[in-house]
């Protein structure tokens, strides 16, 4: 059986990756090391092993993707909200002071603006 070509590493992303020996102590198993940040994963051939897990990373990446752009959208759809809510708090206030001065004004007669 010929060796897989490898995928990136499902962690970092890094190219630069290597198949290993464990040692026979270690049941001898040829694992796929990462030179970068040093992940590894047994290098199964029947059951994908290294590149099962880059192809599970890609699925999970771009399931993040879609739901960031979703989070986005939803902060955008917030955000205009929270503008048209301090828009009305502001018209608000402005109606409260004139209608504080407009009650000042007609229960004090010496208080006329
Ligand atoms: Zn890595």
């Amino acid at each position: 059986m010929t060796a897989p070509e490898l995928r990136p590493c499902p962690f970092c992303g890094e190219t630069d990756v290597i198949t290993i020996k464990e040692p026979l102590e270690k049941d001898g198993l040829a694992m796929v090391l990462c030179l970068n940040c040093y992940a590894e994963a047994p290098l199964n051939y029947e059951n994908g092993g290294w590149n099962t897990r880059a192809d599970l990373s890609q699925a999970a990446i771009a399931t993040l993707e879609r739901e960031n752009y979703e989070l986005r959208e939803a902060v955008t759809a917030l955000q205009g909200r929270l503008e048209i809510q301090q828009h009305n708090n502001s018209v608000l206030r402005t109606g409260n002071i004139q209608l504080q001065r407009d009650v000042r004004n007609a229960t004090d007669p010496f208080g006329q603006d």
